[in-house]
């Protein structure tokens, strides 16, 4: 079934358990991704959605699943009242109000995300009144996780912006591409950028291809991520500039011998930030989906003052994985100390870059 078989997918998983580090107590942006997204993902179940056409087959049940779900609390206090609840909720309301309620399906929830999540946590906060059956799917996005023509409705929130692996011209010294002293391709030359779009356009056109065999004819999928608008320089994007301090933080320790100059040249995270033009390619190239709908959007316009320290957090709950992976544990706590002084330090110019859309938001329909 493996359309992939080339490459290992690397795994990063979250911070597990939910210590004060961990990625439950840590989910702050995604949270306020989710808030900001609920309304419109309500809008597209409302207009776009063909219950009709699955009422007159003799599936008898509605498929739903959650690419990259992570452990939570978000994932399921997003599918309580936002989320997957609530598209079960709003696809219930759309049965009813077309006279299809004595055809009303069972539904099902797949949580996917990589062999290595916490799933224990994620299933023991799964809340107990639910309308749906919940099944763990371990395993890769990027390959095949689901049989064909056998879902109606993919979310994902958050975790496409992971690339499934390192780029090897980032550790050629020979190359153009060699990002050396840096982690990251905000604000690096354009041909170490050009090595993640390139990555990134691998990535997700293998993901394309694979849902597209698994979602049924009309169904939907609602991708959310980091984005970047159309013509704003990488190097500007707010998710860029925290990258950039967590590199200028393991080059200042490296200078000071407590990692070495060579760890941090062979570092590079695999996280890209894709813009509404690039994506749009991607899916018109892929041929298989309609674009319902493509934005950025500023997920962060209803919260309320967010602390520095938050972001450490935040950042810290999802990168100390990978991080200590390549690094070892014992430079965890000191390197985001050190994170945290750098951007507070800096935190009005990071703050006045959120004035951009920080978030894609697509939503696609299979054709
Ligand atoms: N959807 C949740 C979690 C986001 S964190 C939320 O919005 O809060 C990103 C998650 O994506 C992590 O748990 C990570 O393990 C998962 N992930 C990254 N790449 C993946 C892949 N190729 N296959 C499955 N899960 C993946």
């Amino acid at each position: 079934m493996s359309n992939n078989t080339d490459t290992v997918p690397e795994s990063y998983p979250m911070n597990s358990g939910d210590g004060t580090n961990s990625y439950t107590e840590n989910s702050y942006f995604q949270k306020a991704a989710t808030n900001v997204v609920k309304a419109k993902i309500d809008d597209v179940i409302a207009e776009k959605l063909d219950v009709k056409k699955n009422s007159s087959t003799s599936e008898s049940t509605f498929r739903l699943a959650d690419l990259g779900c992570s452990v939570g609390p978000n994932t399921f206090l997003t599918m309580h009242s936002h989320t997957m609840q609530n598209i079960i909720d709003v696809v219930q309301h759309k049965y009813q109000s077309q006279g299809l309620a004595s055809h009303m399906p069972e539904f099902q929830v797949f949580f996917n995300d990589h062999a290595s999540n916490d799933f224990n946590t994620l299933f023991a906060s799964l809340p107990q009144r639910r309308s749906y059956f919940a099944t763990r799917v371990p395993g890769s996005f990027h390959d095949r996780l689901f049989p064909e023509s056998s879902l109606h409705f993919v979310h994902s929130s958050y975790a496409l912006q992971w690339l499934s692996k390192l780029l090897e011209e980032l550790l050629n010294k020979n190359s153009a591409a060699w990002n050396k002293g840096r982690v990251h391709y905000a604000s690096a030359p354009d041909e170490v950028a050009q090595a993640y779009t390139d990555q990134f356009a691998k990535d997700i056109t293998t993901f394309l291809d694979c849902r597209a065999k698994e979602l049924v004819v009309g169904g939907l999928m609602v991708l959310i991520m980091p984005g970047i608008p159309n013509g704003i320089h990488r190097s500007s994007a707010p998710t860029g500039m925290i990258f950039d301090f967590l590199g200028l933080c393991l080059i200042d320790m490296a200078k000071e011998g407590l990692i070495s100059e060579a760890q941090v040249n062979t570092f590079n995270l695999p996280v890209y930030v894709a813009s509404p033009k690039e994506m749009t390619q991607l899916v018109e190239t892929n041929g298989c989906f309609n674009i319902e709908r493509m934005e950025t959007t500023q997920p962060r316009a209803r919260v309320d003052g967010i602390s520095g320290q938050a972001l450490t957090k935040h950042l810290r709950a999802g990168m100390e994985g990978i991080i200590s992976k390549h690094f070892g544990t014992k430079i965890i706590d000191e390197l985001f100390d050190r994170f945290s002084k750098k951007q507070q330090e800096s935190f009005n110019l990071l703050e006045s870059k959120y004035n951009v859309g920080t978030q894609l938001f697509m939503v696609l329909k299979r054709i």
